[in-house]
């Protein structure tokens, strides 16, 4: 893992701290913007500089803010003994992306080790903001095991799918698998499944674009082959089962 150092000009020291207890983390709430302007943004409230002490753009670059010893502008109430880390993009609009998630995800472990801590909070769950966004992935970061079916039943859901008897509750039955069988998701279907496109892409590590080209086309059928299921390269019942990790 690489820290991009900034050489930011401070206005004014930085409180410095012995404690660390806890990583919150953030979205820019903006969709294009650098650690630089961010830091220009905060010097215009009147702070020292940039409020966070990590950054982390769409490209997965993590970039450095203020020093983890010294005190933060991020959360109020808690920036005494805390560690900022904001995200670039608007995650009330859009999801983060691959590069950014294993960047972030791995920058926390890196945090929690380091300083022998175990505590990730979204800004949302010290007060009273949408902070990171509601399509950031704040359970994988807090290390809670994601409930694939029930990321399969949202999706679908989302793409004109209905579960009228269960409704999308996380677990996997009949009326989920016969979703499932009709929701395929296959080159030149384009934006008929947006978001069942999306979570296959995302489960397959290519760019979370909605359309099923040549690329996810490609990932799906090589998924397919290491798993014995027949090439095809259309995700169908089978392939969305092992995807999901149903049995
Ligand atoms: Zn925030």
């Amino acid at each position: 893992m690489q820290i991009i150092e900034t050489k930011l000009n401070w206005a004014g020291a930085l409180a410095k701290r012995s404690t660390i207890d806890m990583i919150v983390l953030h979205h820019a709430a903006a969709s294009n913007c650098s650690i630089y302007q961010v830091h220009k943004w905060h010097l215009a409230n009147s702070w020292s500089g940039v409020g966070y002490h990590y950054f982390i753009n769409k490209r997965g670059e993590i970039f450095k803010g203020r020093p983890d010893n010294t005190i933060g502008s991020h959360a109020k109430g808690f920036n005494s003994t805390s560690i900022g880390v904001c995200f670039e993009g608007d995650f009330m609009k859009e999801a983060p992306s691959q590069a950014q998630i294993d960047a972030g995800l791995e920058l926390v472990e890196y945090l929690k080790k380091k300083y022998g801590i175990s505590k990730v909070k979204g800004h949302g769950e010290l007060m009273a903001t949408s902070c990171p966004g509601k399509l950031f992935p704040l359970e994988r970061f807090k290390g809670i095991k994601e409930n694939l079916v029930l990321s399969f039943q949202m999706a679908t859901y989302a793409d004109g799918f209905k579960f009228p008897k269960y409704g999308c509750d996380g677990t996997w039955g009949s009326e989920t698998a016969s979703v499932a069988e009709k929701c395929v998701v296959k080159k030149r279907i384009l934006y008929k499944y947006k978001n069942a496109t999306k979570l296959v892409q995302r489960l397959l590590g290519v760019e979370q674009d909605g359309k099923c080209g040549k690329i996810t086309a490609q990932a799906i059928k090589e998924f397919q082959q290491k798993n014995g299921l027949e090439p095809d390269a259309c995700c169908g019942l089978q392939t969305w089962k092992k995807l999901l990790g149903v049995k």
